[in-house]
């Protein structure tokens, strides 16, 4: 293509409407700016609407005797395992009750204490009760209700199932819009001169993951091919329980949220025994990576040999149905009684604690490009998320990055698109979904090393080859093959142990040489490699 079929405008396009997204384009909207949002699938399907816990917030007057912003920092800083921008994470942390204020205002509701205020869980790595939900367990999708509802009645237009493709950029570089596939899948061009990606995580790298179909690293295989860079990308959570439904399990599977685990379920095996006692002395609510690692070597060497999974007991919830309406019907589905059973439960891929690089305003290291949400790496999470801290990033940094590109609006800073633009769709290396999530979820999980990690890169040269990306499915496994060669190659450098990278052949934390987070752009051939730190984000 050399002209565009098709063609809009706007002072600022939006990727995604998750949490993060809509957040965005509604506070864009109300400083007056002209904003499209686009979806690739429809309103609701991002990982926002499957959130369960809730929102971590420590809301003044409204928290446990002593708990606080310092406490909520400090709790995010431990998680996140010596990686986290600490002031990043403080300025996340101190939007939060006003992120969530603003929220409630656009008509999200949340669950009431009996006493007042709103009802408050704890989650693993939380030293207090401050984890807001609504609908039980199904935050989430109270949240994606209000904010779609939000979005529509404020004249927010959305274009679903609209594919980002690449960003379009000028000879210098600056982004000017960005190149999509329409439900038809035309090419068109939406320009603008700022393009946020709210474009989510990618646990569909794996086989079995909590994340749904369009989880698959889009945003980072776009922000990378503008020139922008990715940290952390070796750094993906598994969350320790979803809902085992059987060997082979693939694709989204229900979760079983930590929050179950908060209001007094433990984890035994086949034959009862618990399986973090003795682990951490938080036990079931060691943060989710030493959970993870602990029921994965409990199956390897469990009573039946090598288990593929372990139970969650929550027999003793005694109004589990009421207070998890959604895992409760997911476990019924299963056949499983929650009130009368343990739950089978095993980790699956779950949260990109890594991502594009940018600031907590959302601003990339290339002009005109920003990133809110999962898909951004600002600092807060480090090597491994603290649990409903990522609701909270989408809220605070959505708000900021719709602030800062109104802000260089104004200050003139942006490129606009020369009147005629012409853009080619682009070629990018793209191997077969199937064996990419094979070998990923073999050799890439939790526990990997050299060797395992070499085989990825095999597999990948043997399964890839150059695609014209014009089809959402190409689309998506070009940019599960570029997360997945960036992602072995900071895997395989990094020789230690740390958050939810768990080295087999390198067991250890090396706080000497590993405290530092590594930073990932794409050669002239397009192959991701390991850049200098210092160069690209000014960190030792
Ligand atoms: C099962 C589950 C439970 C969770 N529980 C919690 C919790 O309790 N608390 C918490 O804080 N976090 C939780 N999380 C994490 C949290 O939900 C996510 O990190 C967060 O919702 C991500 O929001 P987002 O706006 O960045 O992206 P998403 O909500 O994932 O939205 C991404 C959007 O981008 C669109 N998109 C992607 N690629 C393209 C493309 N190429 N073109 C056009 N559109 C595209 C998608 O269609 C979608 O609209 C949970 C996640 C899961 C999966």
């Amino acid at each position: 293509m050399s002209n565009p079929l098709w063609e809009a405008r706007a002072d600022l396009v939006v990727v995604g409407t998750g949490v993060a997204g809509l957040t965005a384009a509604l506070r864009a909207r109300e400083l007056g700016l002209r904003v499209l949002v686009l979806t690739k699938a429809s309103g609701e399907d991002g990982n926002t609407r499957w959130a369960q816990g809730g929102v971590a917030v420590v809301l003044p007057g409204e928290h446990d005797e002593g708990d606080s912003v310092d406490a909520h920092v400090r709790d995010t800083l431990v998680a996140g395992a010596g990686l986290c921008d600490e002031a990043a994470v403080r300025a996340i942390i101190e939007g939060g009750p006003a992120a969530v204020a603003r929220l409630r205002e656009r008509g999200a509701v949340f669950d009431a204490a009996p006493t007042g205020g709103l009802a408050r869980t704890r989650e693993g790595g939380h030293s207090a009760f401050r984890v807001v939900h609504a609908g039980g367990d199904a935050t989430g999708a109270e949240v994606e209700r209000a904010l779609l509802a939000a979005a529509s009645d404020g004249r927010v237009p959305v274009l679903e199932q609209h594919v980002a493709v690449d960003a379009i950029r000028t000879p210098l570089g600056q982004v000017c819009g960005l190149l999509v596939l329409d439900g038809n899948g035309v090419p068109g061009v939406l320009s603008a001169p700022a393009v946020l990606l709210a474009s989510g995580g990618l646990g569909q790298l794996y086989q079995a993951t909590s994340n749904p179909e369009v989880a698959t690293g889009d945003g980072l295989a776009l922000a990378l091919r503008a020139g922008a860079v990715a940290a952390d990308v070796e750094f993906v959570q598994f969350h320790p329980t979803v809902l085992y439904t059987g060997r082979g399990a693939r694709g989204r599977c229900p979760l079983v949220t930590e929050a179950v685990r908060g209001e007094g379920a433990v984890l035994v095996d086949a034959l009862g025994a618990r399986v973090m006692r003795g682990v951490h002395p938080q036990e079931d609510l060691a943060p989710r990576d030493v959970v993870a690692a602990a029921i994965t070597r409990h199956m390897a060497a469990g009573p039946g040999g090598v288990d593929d999974h372990v139970f969650l007991d929550a027999t003793g919830i005694s109004d589990f149905a009421r207070r998890f309406p959604t895992v409760h019907a997911a476990c019924l589905q299963a056949g499983v009684d929650p009130a009368r059973e343990p739950i089978p439960v095993a980790p699956a891929a779950h949260f990109a604690c890594g991502g594009v690089v940018s600031d907590v305003d959302g601003r990339t290291g290339v002009t005109g490009l920003y990133a809110a949400g999962e898909v951004a790496r600002t600092g807060l999470h480090g090597a491994n998320r603290l649990a409903s801290n990522s609701l909270l990033e989408g809220l605070v940094v959505g708000t900021r990055a719709a602030e800062a590109v109104a802000a260089d609006l104004a200050l003139n800073v942006l490129a606009r698109c020369s009147a005629a633009v012409t853009a080619e769709l682009p070629t990018a290396p793209v191997a077969a979904r199937d064996s990419l999530q094979r070998v990923m979820s073999r050799y890439a999980a939790i526990g990997r090393d050299a060797e395992g990690l070499a085989v990825v890169g095999s597999v990948l040269d043997l399964s890839t080859a150059d695609r014209v990306l014009d089809t959402r499915e190409l689309v998506e496994d070009a940019a599960l093959t570029v997360a997945a060669r960036a992602l072995i190659a900071a895997a395989a450098e990094r020789e230690e142990s740390r958050g939810c990278h768990v080295r087999t052949d390198f067991t250890e934390r090396d706080e000497v040489r590993w405290q530092r987070s590594q930073v990932v752009r794409l050669n002239p051939s397009g192959q991701p490699v390991l850049a200098d730190p210092v160069v690209e984000m000014g960190v030792a």
